[in-house]
């Protein structure tokens, strides 16, 4: 066993990117369509502003009236936001305005109040007006018909707004893939329970329910199954609705790691299994009827590892995404042993620095069942495979956790 060489990391992603088509597009509202991706243009439908706007509160004027200061106009109206002044200014004519008010016809400047003096029906401009001052010209932020936020965008606070601003209040957007995963395993127990004492409090259920929705994916947690032929092909089955089925545990080579055994006699159909990985050697992926399947490692770290490896840019690839996995490059922190034929993946902590690269410290404990590094861990340090030894203040590339 130990001959069959192990598929770098970098193809297994491939392999599984390649096996991933987008899910179709649906009409999401605005309200509900932040992180989600653009299956369609956003389009203006309107122009803003849709006309000339005073962009200060003062008087709308003449440029030409305001050359020689102090300049004496009377006030013939007022225009506020939401609301017009509709004749037509006259030389001489100044009409009190609001910000967000429409220019009347004729006028060309804002007097801005402060360089104002007013006296009843005219008003006193002290400050020389420029041609086109304090206006917001329609069409200035976008114009009907231009396309302010393209296919393959990931919908932002501020792009909801945007599209608001276009009057567009449903978007067309890739639909969220379900996840269907479930545990495996006789010694595990639900949070919460009062486990005996060989029992495992299940923690991978929760912690990839909450990555798979930080991802923008539909968690569907089916529990914990027993290590059992049967029940894990009953759980496999409940996936059918599901775009992925992910399984966590048993899919190593002991007696009781019955995932792939119990699948594939079930219509699953294994694309690869096992990488040069640490943590997470067992790793499967296959197609396990109609859907993709992913088999992470059941150890907790191993599990949380993986699913940030292959299963984060598997979701994003179904909502329509190209994001590649972003290194950054860091400062080692303290020196690392040579590395093996697998790949490393140091669980660490990352300190910012100004004007310098950030430092990455690997934990001295890099035990894959402990979450508690993995809670504490800003980051994971890439080790390629064979890597020589590395001292403090090498360069080396780091996965952002955070
Ligand atoms: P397995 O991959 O099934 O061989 O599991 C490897 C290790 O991870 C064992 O020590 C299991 O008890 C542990 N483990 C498996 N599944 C879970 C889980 N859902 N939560 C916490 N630990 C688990
Ligand atoms: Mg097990």
């Amino acid at each position: 066993m130990g001959d069959i060489p192990l598929m770098p990391v970098s193809d297994a992603r491939a392999r599984i990117l390649e096996a991933i088509t987008p899910m179709v597009p649906e009409r999401v509202p605005l309200a509900k369509a932040l992180g989600r991706v653009l299956a369609g243009n956003v389009v203006a439908t309107r122009s803003q502003p849709p006309a000339d706007l005073s962009a200060m509160d003062g008087y709308a004027v003449r440029a030409d009236d305001v050359q020689t200061v102090p300049a004496r106009l009377s006030v013939v109206g007022e225009a506020a936001a939401g609301s017009s002044y509709d004749k037509p200014l006259k030389a001489g004519e100044a009409v009190r305005i609001f910000t967000g008010a429409p220019l009347p016809a004729g006028a060309d400047s804002i007097v801005i109040q402060e360089n104002t003096e007013r006296y009843g029906d005219y008003v006193i401009a002290r400050e020389k007006a420029k041609s086109g001052a304090h206006i917001r010209r329609a069409g200035l932020d976008f114009k009907e018909g231009d396309v302010g936020l393209s296919v393959g965008r990931k919908l932002s606070p501020a792009d909801i707004a945007y599209a608001a601003a276009m009057n567009v209040p449903v978007v067309i957007a890739h639909k969220r893939p379900k996840i269907g995963f479930f545990s495996t395993g006789n010694e595990l127990v639900l949070p919460g329970a009062t486990p005996g004492p060989h029992q495992i409090v299940s923690s991978n259920n929760d912690g990839l329910s909450a990555l798979i929705e930080s991802a923008g994916g539909e968690p569907f947690d089916l529990g914990i199954i027993a290590d059992d032929i049967v029940a894990i092909q009953s759980a496999g089955r409940h996936a059918r609705d599901c775009d992925m089925l992910v399984t966590l545990g048993g899919a190593s080579v002991g007696d009781h790691d019955l995932v792939q055994s119990a699948l594939t006699a079930d219509g699953l159909t294994v694309d690869f299994w096992r990488i040069a990985m640490r943590p997470g050697k067992p790793l499967m992926f296959g197609r396990y009827r109609d859907i993709p399947m992913l088999g992470l490692p059941g150890n907790p770290v191993s599990a949380m590892v993986c699913a940030h490896l292959f299963l984060l840019p598997a979701i994003a690839a179904m909502q329509g995404l190209h994001a590649p996995l972003v290194l950054t490059r860091a400062r080692l922190g303290a020196a690392l042993a040579a590395n093996d034929k697998r790949e490393d993946y140091l669980r660490g902590t990352l300190v910012e620095r100004d004007n310098a690269l950030p430092v990455a410290t690997a934990f001295e404990r890099q035990d894959s069942s402990m979450l508690s590094a993995m809670s504490a861990a800003d980051c994971l340090i890439v080790r390629a495979p064979n890597a020589a030894a590395a001292a403090a203040g090498d360069m080396v590339s780091v996965l952002r956790l955070r």
